[in-house]
């Protein structure tokens, strides 16, 4: 009798099961080979590897076919690809490392572009009175602890960000959790081209001077028109002038709602602070 159709008790939930998994929870029996120590270190390596391969591909993926992350993540193909909850994790860590480019992150001086500047010019002048600080420890403050409250923010941004698609695709017979999934691969595709490939490419050509609102409105706008136009004949298999209307809406919903998301951004640190 070979050795994977013999009985085992799963050492992790006692589960009676033939093979060499458990099919309960996929606990492995080891093998006298499995505890050397030349498996060990190939195990490890191949983890490692297969991680960053996989993590190259599947970014690799949501930049040159949007929505086919997301379309095979809710029809249930999962093991080829990186979770797109996954990605999108990596991408924040590394955005938020060097959160220069303002996506999700926005220092105060870029508040106070804003065209509420002058009502958070009142506000502020308050605050700095009230805690007794010059302007320029106050931006200090204000801007460490609105970096880390945008860490998690963000999260609650991709959900809002989903939440036109319900409406815009309500004939499309999705789950509330598989549009979720489509604004994850965007927010994903998002932090990386407009946060961290615009950061790499700003620093390595010195464009540091081209970069205002304005400039960063046209790329954002550009680049997520791409993504939903993409995402929206893959995902949805929307086709023609709808297509077009949907994808122009959602659009224009998130860049309304980045700004709504800085806004709240920055009421949360003020009361944070
Ligand atoms: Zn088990």
């Amino acid at each position: 009798m070979s050795e994977s159709s013999a009985s085992h008790t799963c050492k992790s939930c006692h589960h009676v099961f033939t093979g060499n998994y458990c099919n309960l929870c996929g606990e492995k029996v080891l093998t006298k080979q499995d505890r050397s120590f030349k498996t060990v270190l190939n195990n490890a390596f191949r983890t490692v590897t297969s991680v960053d391969s996989q993590f190259v591909k599947t970014l690799w993926l949501v930049l040159t076919q949007p929505g086919f992350l997301a379309r095979d993540f809710a029809n249930g193909k999962r093991v080829k690809h990186l979770n797109p909850m996954s990605l999108f994790f990596v991408l924040n860590l590394i955005y938020f490392f060097f959160p220069l480019i303002q996506l999700f992150n926005a220092s105060l001086n870029t508040q106070l572009l804003s065209p509420l500047s002058p009502f958070y010019q009142t506000i502020i002048a308050k605050k700095i009175v009230s805690m007794n600080l010059t302007l320029d420890t106050f931006t200090l403050f204000y801007n460490l602890k609105s970096t880390s409250l945008a860490k998690l923010m963000v999260m609650a941004f991709v959900i809002v960000s989903s939440l036109p698609l319900n409406f815009l695709y309500w004939k499309k017979n999705k789950f509330f959790t598989d549009h979720v999934g489509l604004a994850v691969e965007l927010a994903c595709f998002n932090l990386f081209v407009n946060a961290i490939l615009l950061t790499v490419i700003v620093r390595v050509f010195g464009l540091g001077h081209y970069l205002n609102e304005t400039s960063l409105t046209i790329i954002f706008i550009a680049t997520n028109l791409y993504f939903i136009l993409r995402s929206g004949y893959t995902f949805y298999q929307e086709r023609g002038w709808r297509l077009a209307l949907k994808s122009l809406v959602m659009v224009a919903f998130l860049k309304i709602a980045l700004e709504i998301y800085r806004s709240i951004l920055f009421f949360v640190t003020l009361i944070m602070l």
